[in-house]
């Protein structure tokens, strides 16, 4: 165990998002004290709802553009969990600025807030769309060039180099998390997300944009928390990236069938809208090397085909099948 056992209070960006909401809980569960800071962009207050109120948990509805707030808000906490961002990937194609001011126009102010209020620890949410169409799979963490193909993944991808500067030059320390396709309850969109919505709508036919052949890892939320954890109480390099998903992956005409397995729904007629990629951004196949994560004694419980159907579950609403 590191020197990262005695962290107490922990300021959380993006705390009101699908990651972040369950991320509260199980602070909160830990008897963390937890302040959560999130505009309610695409996060909801109905996520922590039921954490309002609890001992040890404030929420502050703030931008994080705003300066003079973020730092002020930050200060007295321990550590800081940055997950804040756009997470809308197409959106942030069209809107060019999304990405750049909600990453890393965002990055660089937490960064700076850190600085100003003297706490040195970050965990950080990157991104498995860094690595663009990788050049190997399953992609190590060491392989580059780096090219992204959305300007999500290449804010995303910005965040990591300013963070490893402010390392260098301010002593902080950093845990980057380079995280595959997160899924479970409260997601508000994904793939699985959209498949229900569809399917809802029309029972009989379901729009698969692509040619259904893109695989992706998918993997559990409560997973994706227990290895930010791990990495961060087993690893004690000054600043350091580790991909955090399962060596499995799923095709997206399987997370098709598995929905519609998951609603009663037999004969659905899928309908590809046809190409490599969904949508302009999407990659078409990702694969993490985990291997690292591996070494530092952590693998994900769940494949990616049962994160699939328990998210698929959560949503529904049915009773979770693997825990
Ligand atoms: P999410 O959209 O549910 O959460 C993002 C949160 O950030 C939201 O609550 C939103 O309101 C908040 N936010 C956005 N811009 C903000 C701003 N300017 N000021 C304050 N708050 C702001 O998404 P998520 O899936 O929970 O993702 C959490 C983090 O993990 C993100 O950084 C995302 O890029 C990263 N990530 C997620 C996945 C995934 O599959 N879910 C994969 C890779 C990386």
């Amino acid at each position: 165990m590191s020197s990262n056992s005695g962290f107490e209070r922990c300021f959380l960006t993006g705390g009101a998002g699908f990651i972040g909401s369950h991320l509260v809980e199980q602070l909160l569960a830990a008897e963390k004290t937890v302040t959560v800071y999130d505009n309610l962009s695409s996060g909801r207050r109905e996520s922590i709802e039921h954490s309002l109120g609890r001992p040890g948990f404030t929420f502050i509805e703030a931008d994080l553009l705003d300066v003079p707030k973020l730092q002020e808000a930050m200060a007295g906490h321990d550590f800081v969990i940055h997950l804040g961002a756009n997470t809308d990937i197409p959106a942030g194609n069209t809107d060019v600025r999304l990405d750049l001011e909600n990453c890393t126009i965002a990055t660089h102010n937490v960064l700076e807030a850190m600085r100003a209020t003297g706490i040195s620890r970050l965990l950080f949410s990157s991104t498995s769309a860094g690595y663009g169409e990788a050049p190997k799979i399953p992609s190590p963490e060491d392989i580059g060039p780096l090219l992204p193909i959305s300007l999500y993944g290449a804010a995303k991808l910005a965040c990591e180099t300013l963070i490893s500067a402010y390392c260098h030059v301010f002593n902080l320390q950093a845990w980057m998390f380079r995280f595959a396709n997160v899924v479970g309850g409260r997601m508000e969109h994904g793939v699985i997300h959209d498949f229900i919505e569809k399917l809802e709508r029309n029972p009989q036919e379901l729009e698969i944009l692509g040619d259904g052949q893109q695989e992706k890892s998918f993997f559990l939320v409560e997973d994706c928390i227990d290895g930010m954890f791990s990495a961060f109480h087993n690893s004690d390099a000054w600043c350091d990236v580790f991909n955090l998903g399962c060596p499995s992956g799923t095709r997206v005409t399987r997370v098709a069938e598995i929905v519609a397995e998951e609603m009663g729904l037999s004969d659905v007629r899928f309908r590809y809208t046809g190409g490599r990629s969904g949508w302009v951004g999407d990659v078409p196949l990702t694969r993490l090397d985990v291997s690292k994560m591996k070494k530092l004694g952590w693998e994900a419980k769940h494949t990616s085909n049962e994160a699939v159907r328990t998210a698929a579950r959560r949503l529904l609403g049915i009773a979770n099948p693997v825990g």
